[in-house]
């Protein structure tokens, strides 16, 4: 066949094919315009889950009649006109396809004024036809696009489309998404008639935690603390939800940069490594994260949908993004502190848009979590001494005075069949389950010991031999200037061997055969994430370490000094709602709780 030129309106159609998947693309496209436009208010209907028919309606500036025909052209934009304007492009669209691609495979008509216009203009453009002439129309300003049977002359493309529920919660989700980027538009939406839902103007952070709840869900934004944060250039602001408030699915996951949307890998995996120590492997976090940088820092035009991004420097971002989150849900309870007002720990009213670090785990659900605990570990009774001689006999028991003082975990009352301990507290009682939180206290103290300081290292009278696979021993070896940073000092002895020489002080007693092998199994191809997979996979297996040497079998009787010292080490440990497995070490049951419980009126 000879070669030709395309026709355009065959360009137009496969480009469409990368534009317009269904019609929540058509909805993402003309939302991102009107946000463009500067539209403080926006209308979204939709019929037949945006099959049959969507329009959006804006106040945004408009189109002027002459520049209809060139927004309805390929390429053409106002957003930029430059490659400088495209490096640090700061609207949602700038590549000038969005609208020839929606005219090439659906009815769409056009109506635009701007404010310098007694009317507006019109125009009605048909699949493949050129584009008529104009028409006036009596509109206020701003922008109305209908666009109607999507894919109606294109049947292998309609093949495609689901049913109109299906498409209804696509378009749902990208609205939503839209609406949770621009907090300060109204918007509203429409489906067959009714209105489903309408995320008003926010003004302050009461507005905004409303408008998140209503877009997300009240629950969400219960179970979320909130994170504001700035620091490399990068600011963050963000709501996290508590570890009890996990998922099955990632539906819940939105992550937007300098107000665009984005589904990218190396964000994702930031935050699930940021949840990977308070969260059961099978479990996915919910978050909100909106990261604002300097459009240089990253480039949009990666794909045509611009929901992937590439970062001048990944790594920075990656580790930002996982040091700020992972401290944020790694904060210990808090003592209610009387001074600043701030409401008890676990009373969950700390006031909207403050961050609320009190953390009070909800047992519906962490109670679906398996909660089997290893049997026959053995208790290390030393390590255990260690810990309770910190704590000052004073703070351990009930003090004489009021009891407004009580800690967040209350005050020991007795043991359960050697397994739980059940604590009073100012407004009802805690089980804690004494292994696992006791798990996560020596986790912690490891790890903070080992990236703590720079580690102190002890040589080995006997270098302990290690056999492995050749590849693994070259991926180690690889990886021996980070295991000399945590004093893990390994020598290449032979194809399949390598030799431990000298070990962290505090691991001295530990199994350093199985520690080295853990981590170099755990520590995979070598990337650009190096030293975050060796902290990760160090942090891996301390808690298996700290799981099976150093833990209070389940079983042993504590008394009640015990029992109250191990209530305030958790307190005071990061990540203590947790076990390193990610099961809940305590719940709460508030007094309404149990007054539930008994059908008790108050
Ligand atoms: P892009 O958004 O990438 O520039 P589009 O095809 O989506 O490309 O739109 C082309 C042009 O049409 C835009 O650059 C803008 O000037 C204009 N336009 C589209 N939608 C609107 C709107 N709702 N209000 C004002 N102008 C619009
Ligand atoms: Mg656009």
């Amino acid at each position: 066949m000879a070669i030709r030129a395309l026709p355009s309106h065959l360009i137009n159609q496969i480009a469409a094919g990368e534009v317009v998947e269904r019609p929540a693309s058509v909805l993402k496209e003309l939302l991102e315009n009107a946000i463009d436009a500067g539209a403080g208010r926006i209308d979204i209907e939709a019929e037949a889950g945006g099959m049959a028919r969507l329009r959006i309606v804006d106040n945004g500036c408009g189109i002027a009649r002459d520049e209809l025909a060139l927004a309805l052209t390929r390429h053409a934009t106002s957003k930029i006109a430059s490659l400088d304007d495209l490096e640090a492009v700061g609207t949602l669209g700038f590549r000038g396809e969005a609208l020839p691609s929606i005219a090439a495979v659906a009815e769409l008509t056009l109506a635009s004024r701007v404010a310098t216009d007694e009317h507006g203009w019109s125009v009605q453009m048909q699949p493949g036809e050129p584009m008529p002439q104009a028409r006036p129309q009596a509109m206020p300003v701003g922008t109305h696009i209908t666009v109607e049977r999507l894919f109606h002359q294109i049947p292998a493309r309609r093949r495609f489309l689901r049913a109109e529920r299906t498409e209804w919660s696509h378009l749902d989700a990208v609205a939503r998404r839209l609406a949770l980027s621009v907090p300060e538009r109204d918007i509203r939406m429409r489906h067959n008639g009714r209105e489903q839902w309408h995320a008003r103007a926010a003004c302050t952070p009461e507005d905004a935690q409303r408008r998140i709840a209503s877009l997300l869900g009240e629950e969400f934004v219960e179970h979320a603390l909130c994170l504001d944060y700035e620091g490399q250039g990068i600011g963050l602001q963000a709501w996290l939800a508590r570890p009890a408030f996990s998922r099955s699915q990632g539906d819940l996951q939105h992550v937007f940069i300098n107000g665009r949307y984005i589904r990218d890998r190396l964000l994702i995996s930031a935050l699930k490594a940021a949840y990977a120590d308070v969260l059961h492997y099978s479990r996915q976090p919910a978050y909100l994260i909106f990261l604002r940088m300097d459009p240089r820092e990253l480039d949009v035009n990666v794909h045509p949908t611009k929901q992937e991004v590439r970062f001048r420097d990944s790594r920075r971002v990656f580790e930002f993004l996982r040091r700020s989150v992972s401290q944020a849900i790694a904060a210990p309870v808090q003592v209610a502190d009387s001074a600043s007002g701030a409401a008890p720990a676990g009373s969950g009213q700390a006031p909207p848009g403050e961050p609320n670090w009190s953390i009070a785990e909800g047992p519906p659900a962490s109670a679906s979590l398996p909660v089997r605990r290893p049997l026959g570990v053995s208790l290390r009774a030393d390590s255990a001494a260690a810990l309770y001689a910190e704590v000052q006999p004073a703070q351990l028991d009930m003090p004489s005075g009021t009891v407004d003082q009580a800690p967040p975990l209350g005050f020991a009352l007795a043991q359960i069949h050697g397994v739980y301990i059940l604590s009073q507290t100012e407004t009802g009682a805690v089980l804690v389950d004494m292994h696992a939180a006791h798990e996560r206290i020596v986790l912690e103290e490891l790890k903070q010991r080992l990236h703590g300081q720079q580690a102190v290292s002890q040589p080995l009278l006997l270098p302990v031999e290690l056999r492995l696979q050749p590849a693994e021993a070259d991926r180690a070896e690889e990886a021996f200037p980070l295991f000399e940073r945590l004093g893990l000092e390994l020598r290449r002895t032979a194809v399949e061997q390598l030799e431990i020489r000298a070990v962290p002080v505090v691991l001295a007693n530990f199994d350093h055969a199985a520690l080295v092998r853990d981590m170099i199994g755990d520590l995979g191809a070598a990337d650009v994430l190096d030293t975050h997979r060796l902290e990760c996979a160090i942090d891996r297996a301390l808690g298996n370490m700290a799981c099976k040497s150093g833990s209070i079998k389940a079983g042993r009787q504590l008394d009640r000094h015990e029992m109250n010292a191990l209530l305030r080490q958790v307190e005071r440990t990061p990540r203590s709602g947790q076990c390193n497995h990610g099961r809940p070490t305590w719940v709460e049951l508030s007094m309404d709780a149990l007054d539930k419980l008994f059908m008790r009126g108050r």
